[in-house]
């Protein structure tokens, strides 16, 4: 007669459940969104700092407005030292259809200013370092960091903490907590396009207030499937 599994072995079977579902959903989002972190990245950018000051720029603001801007920012201020000498009132016009105008050419001005002066004018490779950058947060230091030097990095935007919460895959509201839960439960060179696989499906079809779940790749992997 088989032998009845443990209490202990049920617990360790439930908690690999979760995991076991979430690798699923991860590898059914990479067959719907192929590609790499770089080839996922909507900010279109050439080098390191180019994508630092686009995801500064997007804030609150779409990826087709920032790349409208940015080759416009990057042929009057090229480089981290032309940006850390910008005339103030010059930029904000440039970024002003971005929104959030004044904070943003701060950001951009003092992360210039810091990139020169600290770092030679290189972005760094650290989340250390790059969160020790005026206006620089986890979320940005992530997509620097997993897209422009592929080091493993899970940006969590709004669209990282709707889904992961839909999903199951976190129950915190949180993003620090929501990008530890999610890096609990990858391998580091797959974080960076999670991260941009569940953007992408939050933009297209898991939308904040009509998600389409009638057409989701994840339906019958997703706890709150038709539940909006
Ligand atoms: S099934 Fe619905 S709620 Fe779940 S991920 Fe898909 S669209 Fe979002």
């Amino acid at each position: 007669m088989p032998r009845q599994p443990s209490a202990r072995s049920r617990r360790g079977r439930g908690r690999r459940r979760p995991l076991a579902r979430a690798r699923k959903i991860a590898d059914r989002l990479a067959v719907t969104y192929p590609g790499t972190t770089t080839e996922l990245c909507a900010l279109a950018h050439r080098d390191p700092f180019e994508l630092l000051v686009a995801t500064i720029l997007s804030a609150q603001c779409t990826d087709e407005r920032v790349n409208i801007v940015m080759p416009i920012l990057f042929r009057r201020y090229p480089t981290p030292q032309a940006m850390a000498g910008a005339d103030r009132d010059e930029l904000e016009t440039l970024i002003r259809s971005t929104g959030f105008f004044r904070a943003k050419a701060s950001h951009i001005i003092g992360a210039s200013e810091a990139i020169v002066m600290r770092h030679a004018g290189e972005v760094p490779r650290s989340m250390e370092e790059l969160t020790a950058l005026p206006g620089v947060g986890r979320k940005t230091a992530n997509v620097v960091l997993s897209v422009a030097f592929d080091i493993p990095g899970l940006p969590v935007d709004t669209h990282v903490t709707r889904l992961s919460r839909r999903l199951g895959l976190s129950g915190s509201a949180d993003p620090i907590q929501i990008e530890q839960d999610l890096c609990g439960m990858f391998p580091p060179d797959q974080w960076g396009a999670i991260s941009l696989r569940l953007i992408l499906h939050g933009r297209r079809v898991c939308d904040a207030r009509r998600p389409r779940c009638e057409i989701c790749e994840v339906a019958d992997l997703c706890p709150s499937r038709g539940k909006f």
